[in-house]
């Protein structure tokens, strides 16, 4: 397939990234291997837009995976992050920025009764799994297929179908031992917990899930499953971890918490709580938490944890982050979707618009999507056409048909006419794509 858009800068700067660095890139996707292309490097961010190396303009429809949701550069983000750089980077001490990003944290997420910062998602969760594991002197984890909780390695394995697989490590590097006590199960399927229960009776720590599953597309929970989550955590003395890195603070106030209202034990978080830099948490039930150190024996640190930059970033995003703010995010999705929507039914292209909150994906498939088996039935070949299409028109998809597509509060009418001009064409490619 041949792009109709050279990005000569970009191509230089991946050419010189490929020599200095594995694959080109730091973190995989961004390496467009899915869509193809020369990934575009980016330079610099205002509102819903993205300009790249080569000075062409993008409006953004990752917003960093997430993370972006009041757009990029916010004037009040920005001044935040200028008033704390201007005291200093880090001191390796506490500081007043991790009290305040705290209690924004537990007064938003009523189940958060304590909070401890870390700097990744991968490190929240990660962190939660030793807690549970500490907790409860159990060493089984349940995860489901489809899943992404980071690159911990006892998660990076989503091997297998059918009722309770045991798993296998999904990448060279992680053992056989460290894997071992996960267990992955379809996603959405509620008996294959209660049967792995069954099988595995007084050994299982937790289940960890994705408050509503981003990493597959978006496969939000049936209704009842979570809470029958809870309950089977309940009954049979394991913790129940909601990993709402992706959906925390993005999807309401009190992330998908806020809309189903299943009270984990533990969360995690990470993301939009960042402000666009490197802080994430992890918190919950103050008799759990108190297991960590110092106040207990679980052990868990780090040097640039609650860094005051980052806090003061996130204390500032947070604070934006009214009611208001969600409305107009949500309707941004919802208008953006029905464009979408229009668009592909026009060519005659088989697609489901999966949505959580205003979080939402399109899978190329004439079936609902319930979990990862269904999600992989889609047609990936016209999801690259279609991605290719919108990039050549200024428009930056996720570089992957299994993503969540992600809006801000500045996607005003300027940014979804642009996209609405896009998207005739681009369905027009999907529906000639073969594969
Ligand atoms: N958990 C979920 C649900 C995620 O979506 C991600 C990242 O996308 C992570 C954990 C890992 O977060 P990080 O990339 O900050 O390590």
């Amino acid at each position: 397939m041949s792009f109709p858009y050279e990005a000569p800068v970009s191509q230089s700067l991946f050419d010189r990234a490929s020599v200095v660095t594995p694959g080109g890139v730091n973190s995989p996707v961004r390496a467009f291997r899915a869509v193809g292309g020369t990934p575009r490097f980016m330079v610099s961010g205002t509102g819903p837009y993205l300009t790249d190396a080569d000075g062409r303009e993008y409006v953004d429809l990752v917003c960093s995976w997430g993370p972006m949701i009041l757009g990029h550069s916010h004037p009040e983000v920005i001044a935040a992050v200028q008033e704390a750089v201007a005291r200093g980077t880090s001191f390796g001490t506490p500081g007043a920025g991790e009290v305040e990003l705290a209690e924004e944290i537990v007064a938003r997420i009523e189940p958060v009764e304590q909070v401890r910062l870390v700097s990744s998602g991968t490190e929240a969760t990660m962190s939660a799994i030793r807690l549970a594991r500490g907790f409860t002197g159990r060493s089984k984890v349940v995860k489901f297929a489809g899943c992404y909780h980071g690159h911990v390695d006892a998660l990076l394995a989503a091997a297998g179908s059918g009722v309770a697989t045991f798993a296998l490590p999904d990448t060279p590097g992680v053992t056989g031992a460290q894997a071992g006590d996960t267990i992955v199960l379809p996603y959405n399927d509620i008996e294959a917990v209660r049967a792995a229960f069954a099988a595995h009776e007084g050994e299982i720590a937790c289940v960890i899930t994705e408050a509503s599953p981003g990493n597959m597309g978006v496969v939000p929970p049936l209704p009842g499953f979570n809470e029958g989550l809870r309950d089977l955590c309940s009954a049979n003395g394991a913790l129940y971890i909601s990993d709402e890195v992706m959906t925390g603070f993005r999807v309401s106030k009190a992330g998908w918490y806020g809309i189903d209202g299943v009270r984990p034990d533990l969360m995690t978080f990470g993301k939009v709580m960042g402000g666009g830099f490197p802080a994430a948490a992890f918190g919950g039930r103050a008799d759990v938490m108190a297991h960590l150190a110092p106040a207990g024996p679980v052990y868990q640190a780090g040097t640039l944890s609650g860094n005051p930059i980052a806090t003061a970033a996130g204390v500032a995003q947070l604070r934006l982050l009214d009611d208001a703010a969600y409305e107009k995010v949500d309707a941004v999705s919802a208008e953006l979707r029905t464009l979408v929507d229009e668009a592909l039914t026009k060519a005659g292209v088989a697609h489901r618009l999966q949505v959580a909150g205003n979080m939402f994906s399109v899978f190329f498939t004439d079936r609902d999507v319930t979990d990862y088996e269904t999600a992989k039935t889609q047609e990936s070949f016209r999801f690259t056409a279609f991605f290719q299409s919108m990039l050549a028109q200024g428009v930056y998809l996720p570089p992957s048909a299994f993503e969540s597509w992600f809006v801000s509060t500045t996607h005003d009418a300027a940014a979804l006419e642009r996209i609405a001009a896009a998207l005739p064409s681009a369905a027009r490619a999907a529906a000639e794509a073969t594969a």
